[in-house]
């Protein structure tokens, strides 16, 4: 059966600049992967290279037949110092929207993907009443300058994964992190005291919620005043919570704070950037291992690609706006289970168009072998093989199978 997808189908891929470019030594996370405390596997330092190899990476990903890249401007490069902007980086990131331009791949700009300028962590980050309006002059400075060359924007990646993270007990909370040794020393380093301390993701205050929120909605607006041609959303981790066992109330709980609360905040949004990868499980006393006879990715997460289907349909109950697909991948050595992945996650977006849900396109995560933040470099998501020594790049066939795709526009199931 052959499904053929709605007529200006977005197809691509994505990276974020921390994750690829490599020496962004500006930034809080190139500090805490530096500390002798550090909890970070291994730090970035070259990661993909990507900020000297753009144009080639560029040309690999349109070779492929997508017609759309999704990549961060580093707000640690072009604000290194507060209210000092660097103009050489503006035009770096001018060539990579050229080069996207030239290359006919629609670029799709995240504003902010995880990492904050050192001087930011020293006001207080997230939460900081500081932040909404600091953001929002680095957005509107990079639509000033570079609007002309954008349509499609992001303004915050995932506000929500920090609180989603530390609800499904996948890691500390920040009064946890606040004990830790490397969470004193980078303090110390900042200047600040560890009750300061909200690095993103672990930022799960209400506070922190509802500075990210306001971040969202002022950058929103400074961007729009700007240009009026920006297409803005922000994107969100929506991972389903599937109760089991009498589990509903502990599901319902967890999708309501992390999720809902987000999507009901986004509703007048011109779109919804949408995340997923697995699923979770939820029992009546909080959640569950996964499955012992599940099949699990390289992350350790149960390879679970109908999610896409499932968050499509959960997120429209709340923001019925429309939806791009801005990640969903797999972490796998076996890039065999990457195709099925991609396959299987196309055939729920299907089925979903189909029913009349808007979706926009659909962006994998992630276009290159990226630094996987505390993880380091082991997990392996991209569809374009990275060998970080070398920095040679190998087009893998799940590369391959989703420019097919891209290319007719098609999906056979
Ligand atoms: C983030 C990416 C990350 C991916 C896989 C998403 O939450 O946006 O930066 O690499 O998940 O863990």
């Amino acid at each position: 059966m052959q499904f053929t997808f709605p007529k200006g189908f977005i197809w691509g891929a994505g990276t974020s600049a921390h994750q690829v470019e490599g020496n962004n030594i500006n930034s809080d996370y190139w500090l805490y992967e530096h500390l002798p405390e550090t909890i970070f596997a291994e730090p970035s330092m070259d990661a993909c290279d990507h900020y000297h190899r753009f144009e080639q990476d560029i040309s690999i990903l349109a070779g492929l037949g997508l017609n759309s890249y999704r990549f961060s401007i580093e707000w640690a490069r072009v604000e290194p110092e507060e209210g000092y902007f660097s103009q050489a980086e503006i035009e770096h990131y001018r060539r990579m929207l050229l080069a996207c331009h030239k290359h006919g791949l629609q670029p799709i700009v995240t504003m902010f993907h995880h990492t904050l300028p050192r001087w930011m962590m020293s006001l207080g980050s997230w939460e900081s009443d500081k932040m909404p309006a600091l953001f929002a002059r680095f957005c509107g400075h990079v639509t000033e300058q570079l609007g002309d060359l954008m349509s499609i924007v992001c303004t915050l990646n995932e506000p929500n994964i920090n609180l989603k993270l530390a609800r499904i007990q996948q890691i500390p909370t920040l009064a946890e992190i606040r004990q830790q040794p490397w969470a004193k020393a980078a303090s110390h380093a900042l200047g600040i005291t560890p009750s300061q301390f909200a690095p993103f993701f672990y930022a799960d205050s209400e506070k922190a919620r509802d500075i990210l929120i306001q971040s969202h909605k002022l950058a929103t607006e400074v961007m729009k005043s700007k240009s009026n041609k920006l297409s803005i959303g922000l994107t969100l981790a929506l991972d389903p919570v599937h109760a089991r066992n009498g589990g509903e109330a502990v599901a319902k709980r967890i999708i309501d704070e992390c999720h809902n609360v987000y999507l009901e905040a986004i509703k007048g949004d011109d779109f919804l950037g949408l995340q997923c990868y697995s699923r979770r499980l939820a029992g009546p006393d909080g959640m569950l291992p996964i499955p012992e006879d599940a099949e699990t990715t390289d992350m350790g997460w149960e390879f679970y690609p109908e999610t896409l289907e499932d968050a499509i349909r959960d997120s429209a109950k709340i923001a019925n706006i429309p939806m791009l697909v801005t990640e969903n991948g797999v972490a796998a050595t076996d890039d065999s289970r990457r195709v099925e992945y991609i396959q299987r996650a196309l055939a729920g977006v299907a089925l979903c168009i189909n029913d009349g849900y808007n979706v926009m396109g659909y962006l994998y995560w992630s276009a290159f072998d990226n630094f996987e933040w505390s993880f380091g470099f082991a997990p392996r998501f991209g569809i374009i093989g990275v060998n970080h020594q070398t920095q040679e790049r190998t087009i893998r066939e799940s590369a391959k199978y989703l420019g097919r795709i891209a290319q007719k526009n098609a999906l056979t199931i």
